[in-house]
């Protein structure tokens, strides 16, 4: 059919339902009329990323990070499992946040750990909750009392205040070695006992002689009160650093989910951060707009083992794969909320998959992300300092909504 007989036909059409296409033209006007005013008021989809969100750290050097005032590492494990390790070094003091994924991390975090703390003392070690995947490479392989909570002299252990688990690794194995720790010196507290600078324990740690750099324990409610979710009971930290250019903040929320964050946010009046560690390895629990809204981050990180189906429902007849693909970590619903305020997200690991959907091995997706300050911000990954967006991985799975 011609051009010019489809557009009679069209107004044929029309003059034969005239109210119908009345509405349509109404509809269609209203629709570029709202977006028009969007675009004017730069808000919904043309909303501008917060200041600092266009620009990005700069790219830094291996060789730079032993000397940097501030350096926070986020760990590779060594498997293909989602899993948080968190060294955070100043100085000769170091603060390891969780050691995961499983117990045959254990070497693979020592060997790192041993790259940058060379007086075999980790002077505050936080176990955020007591799932596994934060906790085993603290305990080390089975029988072997060869976590990190053995190896190392510990100065201080602030660890969840609750738990609901009855796994092993928890009951037997990380509560024999915290056990040990403390017979060997490390202070025990409970992050609830920090909050209410109680026992000797201390909601404010300094890391530096100025001063000018602390972890400050926050608080929400879980600490307290009971919830079904083990994630909810993740200790939350912030770390701040004074700096010429103003205080930078970094976020450490474990896997806390969203009754969590939403606590977090009322309990605490919440920075804008330079840095947040993505909640819960990039899952959809976590990372809600009511956190995000308020921290704004400029730069997030996820640890996480990037496409494996280890927390996500395998494709069947009843799921197909372009649907269960978004679940798997970082999923598609966390990335959009956090694409709106930065594009500077990035991912520890990345799996490949076998036909069946388990995973063959990980590989390196940025690697070890190491954030630094030395004068100024900086990034340096392991592996490379692409953003999510632009990697491959990202293009064949997933979409970018953000600006
Ligand atoms: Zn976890």
């Amino acid at each position: 059919m011609s051009r010019r007989r489809q557009v009679n036909r069209a107004v044929k059409t029309a003059k034969k339902y005239p109210i119908i296409t009345a509405v349509i033209i109404v509809l269609v006007l209203i629709v570029i009329t709202v977006f028009a005013v969007m675009y004017f008021l730069k808000i919904g989809p043309f909303r501008p990323l917060p200041d600092g969100a266009g620009t990005f750290v700069p790219e830094g050097s291996s060789a730079e990070i032993t000397t940097a005032d501030l350096s926070v590492h986020f760990l590779e494990l060594g498997n293909a499992n989602a899993g948080d390790c968190t060294l955070i070094k100043c100085g000769d003091t170091e603060v390891l946040i969780d050691a995961g994924s499983k117990r045959d991390s254990t070497q693979t975090v020592k060997d790192y750990i041993d790259k940058y703390c060379t007086d075999g003392k980790i002077e505050y070690v936080v176990a955020t909750h007591a799932h596994e995947d934060h906790i085993a490479a603290l305990v080390g392989e089975t029988n072997k009392n060869n976590g990190i909570l053995y190896s190392y002299e510990i100065g201080t252990v602030i660890q969840f205040s609750q738990f609901n688990t009855t796994s092993v690794i928890y009951n037997r194995d990380y509560v024999s070695a915290i056990t040990y720790a403390e017979e060997h010196g490390a202070n025990v507290y409970t992050a609830l006992q920090c909050w209410n600078n109680a026992n000797g324990a201390q909601r404010k740690y300094y890391l530096d002689s100025e001063n000018k750099i602390s972890l400050n324990v926050l608080y929400q409610k879980y600490y307290e009160q009971k919830n079904s979710k083990e994630n909810n009971y993740s200790v939350c930290t912030l770390l701040t650093q004074e700096t010429d250019g103003g205080t930078y903040n970094y976020l450490f929320t474990g896997d806390l989910e969203e009754a969590g964050e939403q606590s977090l946010v009322e309990s605490n009046s919440l920075p804008k951060c330079k840095l947040y560690k993505g909640g819960h390895h990039g899952s959809s629990t976590s990372s809600n707009d009511c956190l995000l809204e308020v921290i704004q981050p400029e730069n997030i990180a996820i640890c996480t083992c990037a496409g494996t189906y280890e927390y996500a429902n395998k494709p069947s007849e009843d799921l197909p794969e372009d649907k269960a693909k978004l679940s798997t970590f970082p999923t598609q619903k966390a990335i959009d909320r956090m694409a709106k305020w930065t594009d500077k997200i990035y991912v520890t690991t990345l799996g490949i998959l076998n036909p069946d959907y388990s995973t063959k091995n990980p590989v390196s997706m940025n690697g070890n992300i190491v954030f630094y300050y030395a004068g100024e911000l900086k990034l340096y990954c392991s592996n490379n300092t692409t953003v999510l967006k632009d990697t491959d991985w990202f293009k064949a799975n997933r979409t970018w909504r953000g600006n």
